[in-house]
């Protein structure tokens, strides 16, 4: 499987992803949790990264392009496949992925939209709970952990994003419509678009992009 997630924060790309990661035993690569793991160990690309994460901004197309391109490269679970979420993020890093993908011959199959209004995202930000170490996410009312503010798996603390508020939502969502919607109609020109209403239960989401697969 080669895939990629689009859809707005909140719409179910880390909830849905690591679902078809362990089905298809594919990467599952997403470029939120990676920019986190180095805001916390505190890497030069993490001391910049941050400013921009809590203002809803961008990080640069030429950093996310060699992040991903080192991950494809390194991570032997890519070898079986792949699965983006969160990348890319705007046209010039759809474009650079085509080049890097249709030089080692694995062109991308398809590209999943996750279809929301963005009246329903409020609720699920701001109740979004995550397990740092697997990026895990659970909601406080719509996906409660077992034990309040714990991991199921593993029994260790559920943090909050300090992007996870409305002020840095607004811009985020604002950054989504400018920078990233324009995505859809690349992947359309190639016939690789496939839409998922994503204001369905999770389970009922996972059927739907079950049934877009090749
Ligand atoms: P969400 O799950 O809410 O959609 P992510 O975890 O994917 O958000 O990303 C968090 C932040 O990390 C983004 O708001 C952005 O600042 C940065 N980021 C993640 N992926 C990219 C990317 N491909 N290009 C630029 N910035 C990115
Ligand atoms: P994204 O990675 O696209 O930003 P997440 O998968 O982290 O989104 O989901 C955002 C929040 O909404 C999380 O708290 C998650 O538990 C919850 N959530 C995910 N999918 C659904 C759904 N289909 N219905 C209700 N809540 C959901
Ligand atoms: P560290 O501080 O641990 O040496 P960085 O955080 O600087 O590592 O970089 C981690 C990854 O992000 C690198 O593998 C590199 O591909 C990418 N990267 C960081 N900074 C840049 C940059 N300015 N331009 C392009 N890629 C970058």
């Amino acid at each position: 499987l080669r895939t990629v997630f689009l859809g707005p924060p909140g719409a179910g790309k880390g909830t849905q992803a690591p679902l078809l990661s362990e089905y298809f035993k594919a990467c599952h690569l997403s470029t939120g949790d990676i920019l986190r793991a180095h805001v916390k160990q505190g890497t030069d690309l993490g001391i910049q990264a941050k400013e921009i994460m809590d203002m809803g901004g961008l990080v640069s197309d030429e950093i996310m392009v060699n992040i991903i391109k080192d991950e494809l490269e390194s991570n032997l679970t890519c070898k079986n496949g792949f699965i983006l979420d969160g990348f890319p993020r705007t046209v010039p890093q759809a474009q650079k992925l085509d080049e890097m993908l249709t030089a080692r011959n694995t062109p991308l199959e398809t590209a999943l939209e996750l279809e929301i209004d963005d009246s329903l995202l409020v609720s699920r930000i701001t109740g979004r709970l995550i397990h740092p170490a697997s990026g895990r996410s659970y909601h406080t009312e719509f996906n409660p952990p077992k034990v309040a503010m714990t991991d199921d798996a593993t029994g260790e603390p559920l943090v909050r994003r300090s992007d996870d508020n409305v002020e840095a939502l607004t811009k985020r969502l604002a950054t989504y419509h400018t920078q990233t919607a324009p995505i859809a109609a690349f992947y359309k020109s190639q016939y690789k678009w496939r839409g998922i209403d994503a204001a369905k239960k999770p389970d009922e989401v996972s059927v739907r992009i079950m049934e877009s697969l090749p």
